[in-house]
């Protein structure tokens, strides 16, 4: 069986022996480690990082888990929002919120709700084969009932306290969408791209003084049907200019600009501009009881590096908006909600806003008040979802006050442990610079807001339940009601002033509102789970990519000051963004990165764990991803642990008792002390939740383990001195039993396959690693003496054997000295030396206190080359019995054609030896009668050789 299939068998097993369940239930109720699992969008296949954030929400409490604490793990699904709505649109070739109304809301989502899922067996097979443990069947998920009942308890406790309010502000809005968006889903998904546009510089002429001109700059010259002011830095110097037979008006730093040949007419403050008016682009059919079109003081937003320091103002802009609040200017809307042109020149009205520009650009140059028009490159953002150019728009909607709680976010981030814990002043900063949240959206498929308006007074009712709906409605509701908008929709209260009809208001709540919320609505608190609650928040551990500090993190901490004056989770692990191997952003349409069932099917699932596990994604930066690297990482790794455990396998052993890991032997007791120290560091590194460094001392160690404890412990595993075996072979189970409880919660997989090597030993014997508990170390058995002597060791063997390398002589050719100076080690060291790097003497040089220096004497001489060829051919004879896959204690004949002198007296001359070493009782040198005959070769001539078992 291949070593993937194995991992897939382990996936069953755990399966029909219900280990995951085990592992919770039989830790305490009253020990919980809380952990709150992000749910994903369930609209699409899962990606690299998918994988990422599913391994490492498991590593952590699978290691509390075995640290003793109860680590419930609920999978949950982010079910509502434009994403879905976006992926339906297109399924249903919608190209229109309109077509939306045509369809029938009811029906539109209806649709959602049976994509919602769609993919949920794919996420699962995946979740599964990741070796995630969680309750993937008993899913919460955003859109369920219990679930939005939450949602609206929250918004009225929040609307009842005074914290929400409605207003009109300027938001990013979508025009295809036909929604607000927040700032934060705009920052999340590298919504902004570097487009180039048209900019230009329009001429505004002074009522007071024709054939002056003020220059205003803007890179949106579809907002110019809207201006309604221009901003002047009033402290700023000015200057008119004369060309050819008009006068210009810009900002006196900008005169650069001007490229004609000009002649300076005046010099003054910007104050002086102030309050003149100036005669508008376009004629606009909005009436207004406002004055506008005159000029204002812009304070220092003025003073960008483009532009000619006057500045035009419109409604799409947020210092725009400022303006027109601050000076009391008309507010003109000039594109509708569906991103079309509703007033200015007739002849345009009803044109994408976007197609404007061009209008407006060959106009006004056609009017001769086009000073100047080039390519400007800058970063505009779209939307996430539909790609749309988003604008700037002045919309009524509903905001959770956040200046209000400011101070109570900023003060109890420092209650929160990030990591890596730089990303805390990186969330310091977003809340510091964090608006009031839009929590409205215009929209369909989410948790419909509990706002009732009547229709005659306009009085507002907020419901925070379906039972107080009930006890209100005119219409019969039932129990367990579907809080979606085309169900509640038709639900109508009776007004408490006036005795006329309430309606619902239109809007849905941003699904930002629901994720936010998740830790008391997934328990559908406080209508359930009232004393669960209380003991199990805030929740130990939350992680996800950097995106989301300050999306899901920052809703998650708004909604737990706001209800609870307290931070929802006490540590966060952010990772950083998984790249295409082209440095990009992944994407299926560049095809830059490796179908991830490709890379478990080839590496299996514990390499790709232990590779992003390892990775500085979990110090949250961004990583390339590199297949190549999971194929080393699986060489270096599980091939390594995999090659131990088979040599462990063809031990003979009946029995290995490991109650005590004690042993004379300095390699055993090396080992050990590495081990110990391995378990201390391993603690700590996991209690700080830093894998990266956990899986870098993993690495040195299995590479000790393998390449150098068992390397230099294989003749004892062979030998027959009964005391100097077992405690070999007593050690190494100690080790392999100790290294895979270690690795349980970082590679699940290669864990259990040693533990289920171990126990068919009886050397463990809990049902699976996975119900063991985390280790302690044990400071006695780490002796620092012989790491220091060991340490000496392997500088000397690395030492000698470049030595050899030099003179081009193989290891397995037997040398006669090496002479050390400046070691201090005892004898049973020199005996390793004189193994590892194969000399018969090892001297040590009286040359006190000075540096290490080898001297390795490399004359071959005939009877070394005798003992040359015999280890040559021990090698050989060993890789047949392996091939023939002999334990050690299978006992041989061997048959042997040898025609070459000097390997036939080197046989002579060593036979006693070579019989030990391969567990042979005779050696006969004929080969008649034998088939299926091994040949090999031993200094460019052949042996023949056959095996005979013998029992
Ligand atoms: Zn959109
Ligand atoms: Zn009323």
């Amino acid at each position: 069986m291949s070593y993937i299939e194995k991992e897939i068998e382990l996936i069953q097993f755990w399966k029909d022996n219900n280990i995951f369940e085990k592992s919770v239930e039989q830790r305490p109720k009253n020990n919980s480690y809380v952990f709150y699992d992000g749910p994903p969008f369930a609209t699409g296949l899962p990606q690299h990082g998918n994988i990422l954030s599913i391994v490492t929400k498991d590593v952590f409490p699978r290691y509390w888990t075995m640290k003793g604490h109860r680590c419930e793990r609920r999978w949950g699904w982010d079910c509502h929002g434009l994403p879905i709505e976006s992926v339906c649109e297109k399924t249903l070739n919608l190209k229109q919120k309109n077509e939306i109304y045509e369809m029938g809301v009811e029906e539109f989502n209806e649709f959602c709700r049976s994509k919602v899922l769609w993919y949920a067996n794919e996420w699962k097979k995946t979740v599964d084969r990741m070796g995630k443990w969680i309750e993937f069947d008993n899913s919460y998920k955003t859109m369920d009932n219990t679930y939005m009942e939450t949602v609206w308890y929250i918004f009225k406790k929040l609307y009842t306290e005074g914290f929400i309010y409605k207003g009109k502000k300027v938001l990013f809005y979508c025009p295809r969408c036909e929604t607000p968006l927040s700032n934060s889903e705009i920052s999340m998904d590298n919504s902004y791209k570097d487009i180039t546009e048209q900019s230009i510089t329009a001429k505004f002429e002074l009522k007071e003084d024709p054939k002056t001109f003020l220059l205003a700059w803007t890179t949106t010259p579809w907002t110019l049907i809207g201006n309604v002011a221009l901003a002047v830095n009033s402290k700023q110097a000015y200057v008119k200019i004369k060309v050819d037979s008009e006068y210009l008006i810009l900002i006196k730093n900008k005169i650069d600009t001007i490229k004609e040949e000009y002649e300076i007419i005046k010099e003054f403050k910007g104050k002086e501009l102030l309050n003149k008016e100036y005669e508008p682009l376009y004629q606009i059919s909005t009436k207004s009881s406002k004055k506008g079109h005159l000029v204002i003081d812009g304070g220092d937003e003025v003073l960008s590096d483009e532009g000619t320091g006057i500045i035009h103002i419109a409604l799409y802009g947020e210092f725009d908006y400022e303006m027109i609040d601050k000076y009391d200017l008309p507010l003109i809307q000039h594109i509708d909600e569906h991103g079309e042109l509703a007033d200015g020149p007739k002849d345009w009205i009803g044109l994408w806003f976007k197609d404007v520009d061009e209008k407006v650009l060959e106009d006004l140059h056609n009017r001769n008040l086009l000073y100047n028009s080039e390519d400007y490159i800058h970063s505009y953002p779209f939307c996430y979802r539909c790609d749309t150019p988003l604008i700037y728009n002045a919309l009524d909607a509903w905001f959770i006050n956040i200046q209000q709680i400011k101070p109570r976010l900023l003060k109890t981030n420092k209650n929160i442990n990030w990591y890596p814990k730089e990303i805390s002043k990186r969330y310091q900063k977003i809340i510091e610079t964090a608006p009031d949240w839009c929590i409205s959206r215009n929209r369909f498929w989410a948790t419909a807001m509990p706002i009732w308006e009547c229709e005659n007074c306009k009085e507002v009712r907020v419901i925070g339940s379906v039972k107080e709906l009930q006890e209100n409605a005119i219409e019969e509701v039932p129990d367990g009601l579907d809080l979606h908008r085309h169900i509640v929709d038709k639900i109508h209260i009776k007004c408490p002033s006036c005795g006329k009809i309430m309606n619902r208001i239109s809007e849905v709540f941003d699904c930002w509102l629901e994720s936010g919320s998740m830790p008391y609505a997934a328990k559908h608190y406080p209508f359930e789970n009232i004393e669960w609650f209380q003991h199990n928040f805030p929740s130990d551990f939350v992680s996800e990519y950097i995106a989301q500090v300050r999306a899901w993190f920052y809703y998650m901490h708004v909604i737990s000051i706001l209800l609870f004056d307290d931070i929802p989770f006490k540590n966060v692990v952010v990772n950083g963004n998984l790249l295409g191997e082209d440095g990009t952003k992944m994407s299926k349409s560049k095809g830059n990165y490796p179908d991830p069932n490709h890379i478990i099917e080839k590496y299996g699932a514990d390499a790709l764990r232990i590779y992003l596990m390892s990775s500085q994604l979990m110090r949250a930066q961004d990583l390339i991803f590199k297949e190549e690297k999971v194929k080393q990482i699986y060489r270096r790794f599980n091939l390594l642990l995999i090659n131990v455990l088979k040599f462990y396998s063809l031990i003979d052993i009946d029995k290995v008792t490991i109650n005590t890991a004690h042993s004379d032997n300095i390699l055993d007791r090396w080992i050990v002390s590495l081990l110990n120290t391995l378990i201390r560091e391993v603690t700590q590194l996991m209690n700080d939740y830093d894998t990266s460094e956990v899986c870098r001392l993993f690495f040195n160690f299995i590479e000790d383990f393998s390449t150098w404890y068992i390397k230099n412990s294989r003749n004892r595993f062979k030998s027959y001195k009964i005391n100097e075996k077992s405690s070999a072979i007593k050690t190494l189970s100690y080790i392999l039993k100790n290294i895979s409880i270690l690795l349980a919660p970082l590679t699940p997989f290669i864990s259990e396959i040693i533990y289920q090597k171990l126990k068919k030993r009886g050397i463990v014997d809990l049902k699976s690693v996975h119900l063991e508990f985390w280790l302690e170390f044990d400071e006695r058995l780490i002796d620092s003496e012989v790491l220091r002597q060991m340490g000496i060791v392997r500088e000397v063997v690395k030492k000698s054997l470049e030595l050899r390398d030099n003179a081009k002589i193989p290891v397995r050719q037997i040398l006669n000295e090496v002479t050390l100076r400046g070691v201090n080690i005892t004898d049973d060291y020199i005996d390793i030396i004189a193994e590892a790097i194969n000399v018969k003497e090892v001297t040590i040089g009286n040359r006190e206190d000075s540096e290490l220096s080898v001297e390795l004497d490399t004359k071959i001489t005939p009877s070394l080359r005798m003992e040359g060829i015999a280890r040559n051919l021990i090698r050989h004879l060993n890789n047949y019995r392996k091939q023939l896959n002999l334990s050690t204690k299978n006992r041989i004949d061997l048959y042997l054609k040898i025609n070459d002198k000097d390997i036939s007296e080197a046989l002579q001359r060593h036979e006693r030896k070579i019989k030990n070493m391969i567990q042979a009782d005779n050696i006969i040198q004929n080969l008649e009668t034998k088939q299926d005959i091994k040949k090999f070769k031993i200094e460019n001539k052949v042996v023949e050789a056959y095996i005979e078992v013998k029992n």
